[in-house]
């Protein structure tokens, strides 16, 4: 089944004169499986597809339906419920509470699900390991650097069986072979089943994807297939 469809999207910021059409008219569809980088440039509208995507915001025309559900139909409640077990969002911002630990900050979301703490803490310090961060389980945000940060904020979008993982230019902080070993683990969940959507200005990044989508003010101006294989682009001379 669809994972992600986006039927005729518009988005519109604000009212009156200072009104911005964010999205006009977008219709996506991410199967399980499937890996969509969205490129475009600054203000495109490439924020705004992917909380539209993750239930974070409303569209004010079209709808969107995750593994077949109309999130317009959910009250706020459900919503939270569909966000948490359904979508990892790897966000720009970290959102990491500055008051938990690494692992408690992984495990959050299980536990808010009801997943017992001692089993919930078992799957978080499994998911940080895969980050690279054995040994970081108890230290508080404050006390990483920020590429450590971005990957136990990864961690936690990755954790438990999430149907769609949205990352909005997850490797900002990260210099180049964590940010690698970081789109390596999202292609393995996707490959797994999940459906991902990747935001990237970096065509190394978006040549881990199935298909890229271009966005310019708030179209899809253009889709591709794969770029070249990452192997390739990231060999030495391989670059374009
Ligand atoms: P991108 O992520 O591609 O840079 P965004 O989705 O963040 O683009 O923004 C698309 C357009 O919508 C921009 O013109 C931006 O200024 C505007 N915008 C985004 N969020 C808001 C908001 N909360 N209120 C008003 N305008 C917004
Ligand atoms: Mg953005």
């Amino acid at each position: 089944m669809t994972v992600l469809e986006l039927r005729d999207v518009h988005r519109v910021h604000g009212s009156g004169e200072t009104a911005v059409h964010a999205l006009r008219g977008i219709t996506l569809a991410v199967e399980p499986g499937e890996l969509v980088a969205v490129m475009g440039p600054s203000g495109s509208g490439k924020s705004t597809l992917l909380n539209l995507a993750g239930g974070l915001d409303r569209p004010s025309q079209g709808s969107v339906h995750v593994d077949g559900v109309d999130l317009s139909g959910l009250g706020r409640r459900a919503l939270a419920t569909v966000r948490r077990q359904r979508v990892g969002y790897v966000f720009q911002d970290l959102n990491l509470l500055a008051s938990l630990t690494a692992a408690e900050n992984v495990a959050l979301p299980l536990e808010l699900d009801g997943v017992a703490a001692r089993k919930a803490r078992a799957l978080a310090a499994s998911a940080l390991s895969e980050v690279d961060l054995d040994g970081y389980a108890s230290r508080f945000p404050d006390e990483m650097s920020g590429g450590q940060q971005q990957r136990v904020a990864i961690a936690r979008a990755l954790i438990g069986k999430r149907r769609l993982i949205l990352a909005d230019e997850p490797t900002g902080a990260l210099d180049s072979q964590t940010g690698e070993a970081v789109l390596r683990l999202i292609r393995s969940k996707v490959d797994d089943g999940a459906a991902g959507v990747l935001v990237t200005h970096d065509a190394r990044h978006a040549a881990w994807a199935d298909r890229v989508v271009f966005l310019r003010d708030g179209v899809v101006v253009d889709t591709a297939g794969p770029l070249d294989q990452p192997d390739e682009l990231l060999a030495p001379g391989g670059a374009r």
